[in-house]
């Protein structure tokens, strides 16, 4: 190692196990050839700016004292404030919310909005407490971390486990703490508290405006189009239903307790009326198609296929097997990098999450501009901006595809870590 550069591991990471962390690093080293001068930055994007572990005692219900483990990072805010959200899961680890904080940092340049990445967990099971125990949780959470998050500093906002109910105490301990009422410190507000409407289908948008862009890059008619949708959430439901109004033939769908599969298109609205059933009703029970095992899912023949639940769910195992011409990532991290390699030699097109769900976290920034300017738009004056930054983004990234003969994804990375560098070369370094 050269003693003059210090280029060593961050010293709070295991070496021999990186994690997610790795995995975000084995990116960037892909991308570092085509930086040109600005490589000579690039180990900015290496090590997070700031990182802020906390301890978050409660009482709970039953007046014992419980201790949790809760942490903020802010990878890199030379474009802007911090943004990203706050993950309440019992696996969650610094490595995790590194490389999440950092995929923010490479979303948001990756479509141009004027914010750095950050990424907020708690290791915690959420099921296992009651609404005000989690409330405690929350506001002594955001009391910890509250020196270095605002609205023109770091603006978390929900991720899995936390929704608009902990944005609002989130928004509140903030402003009871700072004696002022900052809405724009969070976004995925309740809209009755500053939240922008067209938030909640902003990312299964997203999907559909990029979707249709690639397949009319193919010559792909979506109307007839044969669509394959793993997860029925918040990001799979909107997606599949806008392709279903767009005349595509939603052939099977997927969620925790199955898959099913109707050849000439599922009933995708009756589906997505599954989540508002009380008691809630999922895929396997619920008679709208044929149930099909995880193989044959995987098996069938589609033109656009669309994960949007978990990671790590296009793997070596079974991007072989993968009869599409489109992925379409609405989820964080879907596809493996070996899965990459086998479908860029099949000639499928990925396009990458930090292009494909970054609907979310553009209407996040609509909903921050709008509260930090006291002025609110209308749902379709929101919905042709979504989809006119989410066309350009796409465009951008497929002639950087084209120019260097690289995947969809190393080109978003290439245009999001060059306008990271760039703004960071700008700046020089402080002092
Ligand atoms: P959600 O909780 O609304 O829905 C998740 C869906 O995945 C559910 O239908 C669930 O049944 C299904 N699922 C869970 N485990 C599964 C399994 N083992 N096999 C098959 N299906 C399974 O979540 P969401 O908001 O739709 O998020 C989905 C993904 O998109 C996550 O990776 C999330 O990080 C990512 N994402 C979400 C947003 C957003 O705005 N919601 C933005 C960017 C990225």
């Amino acid at each position: 190692m050269n003693q003059r550069t210090q280029h060593e591991l961050p010293t709070y990471l295991n070496p021999d196990d990186l994690g997610p962390w790795g995995i975000y690093l084995e990116q960037v080293e892909r991308v570092t050839p085509y930086l040109g001068k600005l490589g000579k930055w690039v180990e900015t994007l290496k090590r997070p700016k700031r990182i802020l572990t906390v301890d978050v005692p409660v009482e709970l219900d039953n007046g014992t004292i419980a201790h949790f483990e809760g942490y903020r990072v802010q990878h890199n805010m030379a474009r802007g404030p911090g943004k990203g959200g706050v993950r309440y899961h019992h696996d969650v680890t610094l490595s995790e919310v590194m490389a999440l904080s950092a995929w923010m940092s490479v979303k948001c340049a990756a479509v141009d909005v004027p914010f750095g990445g950050a990424k907020g967990g708690i290791r915690i099971n959420p099921r296992n407490y009651s609404q005000k125990e989690l409330e405690r949780v929350t506001r002594r959470y955001i009391s910890e971390i509250s020196m270095i998050i605002g609205p023109d500093q770091d603006i978390p906002a929900p991720d899995v486990n936390t929704n608009g109910q902990t944005m609002a105490w989130m928004m509140d301990t903030y402003a009871m703490k700072t004696g002022r009422l900052a809405t724009g410190v969070v976004t995925g507000k309740p809209i009755s508290l500053g939240g922008s409407l067209g938030r909640v289908e902003a990312t299964g948008r997203g999907c559909f405006t990029v979707g249709v862009e690639a397949a009319r890059e193919i010559g792909l008619d979506l109307v007839g189009a044969r669509v394959v949708v793993q997860g029925c959430g918040n990001v799979g439901g909107i997606a599949a239903l806008l392709f279903h109004q767009a005349g595509a033939k939603v052939i099977a769908m997927q969620d925790h307790t199955g898959s099913i599969y109707a050849e000439n298109g599922l009933d995708v609205p009756a589906i997505l009326q599954l989540n508002q059933s009380s008691p809630r009703r999922f895929l396997a029970d619920s008679n709208l198609g044929e149930i099909i095992s995880l193989d044959e899912f995987w098996d069938l023949e589609s033109d656009i296929l669309i994960p949007a639940a978990l990671e790590n769910q296009i793997t070596a195992s079974n991007a072989d097997r993968l009869r599409t011409k489109i992925v379409i990532e609405g989820a964080n991290g879907p596809t493996t990098p070996e899965a990459d390699d086998i479908l860029a030699s099949k000639g499928v097109i990925v396009i990458p999450d930090v292009i494909a769900n970054a609907g979310g976290v553009t209407v996040s920034y609509f909903e921050w501009a709008q509260n930090v300017s006291g002025y609110f738009w209308e749902e379709d004056v929101i919905n042709a901006r979504l989809a006119k930054i989410m066309c350009d983004a796409y465009q951008a990234t497929a002639a950087v595809a084209q120019q260097h003969n690289v995947t969809l994804r190393t080109a978003a990375f290439i245009c999001a870590c060059s306008r990271i560098l760039e703004a960071q070369e700008l700046r020089g370094l402080y002092p």
